[in-house]
């Protein structure tokens, strides 16, 4: 609106910024970035913010274009406008004013002023489609992820070192920033307090500078249960499209202050065999748009105090669980993350409070209404945040419009549950479900099961993302499987 964009042009004014860095993300998830001078954007603020700024080359983004239809334009999003700290845009004694971001919506180029359609494969534009599918239904959704990340000692790993080598090093000769200390042994980093948790300042900036910065609502930072380097942010939870700018925002300001302090971040799921994977459990509750109610919550529900709708919500999930975790689980480390034994679910269930399932309720305090919400623990960070929500979103949504019953929740540890109680567990989900106990084992499993099971994705996905989604994760998972890996080298080498 003329209002927002009036505000955010006083800020930059006032803020004496001189540069303005627009974000966006490549369709696997990556952020991409390009600069503009302050007064490019100031020239005609209603044009810049309502139609588009200068643009890109669209065929070098990952997924985006083919090379003969290249133009996208850029339209910066008001409401995201933020400052970024000076003393990590800019190494010391770079002579460079101060720069903001914002995040932008992409458009195709070539069209007359104002009627450039929308790209098709914006990742935020399926999120956006996400809540405007949810909004003609009468609802609106909230998600909360807990991101969790590594962070490593530069000195020992760089991001310039070639991958196998960083590979062997963060596994074999303890790079993790914290291993220094005794205490820190494997699986042992939750929950020590000062002076055994080396990363407590770090976090402390981190969320500060989300906070300060960046407009977020930090709700808890702490260390993880990997014995080394690992750590959580949660923020307040918001809209599809306002979690997935956090979610983005959020791995940004990590890489970065990491980085300030010689450390280098990683969100990939799995860095550390042995220890706990990174996960991005995702908690989800439906709204009301009239109401404003939470219609997750039904007091006269015994077992969790959950609606029938959110029992349906969590049918459409578990149902295509299989098939989803090609996107919440899209990279080959995902499924070195889905293993058990690091409190990471493989199983299709869901309870109140049994890690071995996919879903939990949460289940820490009752005759909350808008505490009400479910816990999707299997997705993980390698996602495209975008793409994660609006697919969560579909399914449940499937499951609600086919009012699909979940199985009977299951509290036992499935785990460690005996094989004929097993047994019997994947008859009725095979019976009730028509899917597998367990989530796929493999990237290339998970798109075989995609492949066969995607109608729910539409309409929020555009058939151009979903086509691009399965061609690019093809292309990393046959290039996995075709690759000589260094545990193959340790195993077989000497055969
Ligand atoms: N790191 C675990 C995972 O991969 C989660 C640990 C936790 O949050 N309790 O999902
Ligand atoms: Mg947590
Ligand atoms: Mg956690
Ligand atoms: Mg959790």
């Amino acid at each position: 609106s003329t209002e927002e964009v009036l505000k955010v042009v006083e800020k930059i004014k006032s803020e004496n910024v001189r540069w303005i860095d627009i974000h966006f993300v490549d369709v696997p998830g990556r952020l991409q970035h390009t600069t503009f001078p302050a007064r490019e954007l100031l020239d005609d603020p209603e044009e810049t913010f309502n139609v588009a700024i200068g643009g890109f080359d669209g065929s070098s983004i990952t997924g985006f274009t083919v090379i003969n239809e290249s133009d996208m334009l850029l339209r910066p999003i008001p409401e995201t406008f933020a400052i970024i700290p000076d003393d990590w845009q800019n190494p010391p004694g770079v002579a460079a004013g101060r720069t903001a971001r914002f995040i932008a919506q992409i458009f195709w180029g070539g069209y007359k002023k104002g009627e450039a359609p929308r790209f098709e494969k914006d990742p935020r534009y399926i999120a956006e489609r996400a809540e405007s599918y949810l909004a003609e239904q009468g609802y609106k959704a909230y998600f909360g992820p807990e991101v969790e990340f590594t962070l490593f000692d530069k000195l020992k790993v760089d991001i310039n070192m070639p991958w196998h080598k960083m590979c062997v090093e963060i596994n074999y000769s303890g790079a993790p920033w914290d291993t220094q200390l005794p205490i820190m042994k494997f699986k042992q980093g939750y929950f020590p307090a000062n002076p055994y948790d080396k990363l407590f300042w770090i976090r402390q900036e981190i969320a500060s500078v989300l906070e300060d910065y960046f407009g977020f609502q930090v709700e808890a930072h702490h260390h993880e249960v990997a014995g080394a380097g690992q750590g959580e942010i949660d923020f307040r939870f918001d809209t599809a499209v306002r979690a997935a700018d956090k979610v983005v925002t959020l791995k940004y300001v990590v890489k970065n202050i990491a980085a300030k302090y010689g450390m280098v971040a990683t969100f990939m799921p799995k860095p550390i065999y042995g220890d706990n994977g990174n996960g991005m459990h995702t908690h989800q509750s439906l709204w009301d748009i009239k109401s404003n109610k939470n219609l997750f919550y039904d007091p006269n529900d015994e077992y969790a105090e959950l609606s029938q709708l959110a029992r349906y919500y969590i049918g459409g999930i578990l149902k295509h669980a299989r098939a989803l975790s090609a996107i919440v689980n899209p990279t080959t480390s995902s499924y070195k993350r889905l293993v058990p034994g690091y409190e990471a679910p493989i199983y299709i269930a869901w309870s109140k409070s049994n890690r071995s399932a996919i879903i939990r309720v949460p289940n820490y305090m009752r005759g909350i209404e808008k505490a009400a919400r479910i816990e999707y623990r299997s997705p993980d960070p390698s996602t495209n945040p975008y793409l994660a929500f609006a697919a969560m979103v579909a399914a449940g949504l499937d499951g609600i419009r086919k009012k699909i019953e979940p199985p009977d929740p299951v509290d036992e540890n499935i785990y460690a549950m005996d094989p004929k109680k097993k047994a019997e567990l994947e008859e009725i989900v095979k019976k009730q479900l028509d899917t597998k106990l367990q989530l796929p084992s493999s990237l290339c499993e998970a798109l075989d099961e995609l492949e066969s099971d995607h109608d729910w994705l539409f309409p929020i996905f555009t058939k151009e993302m979903y086509e691009t989604w399965i061609e690019l994760k093809r292309e990393d998972c046959k290039r996995l499987n075709a690759y000589p890996h260094p545990v193959e080298y340790y195993e077989y080498f000497d055969i």
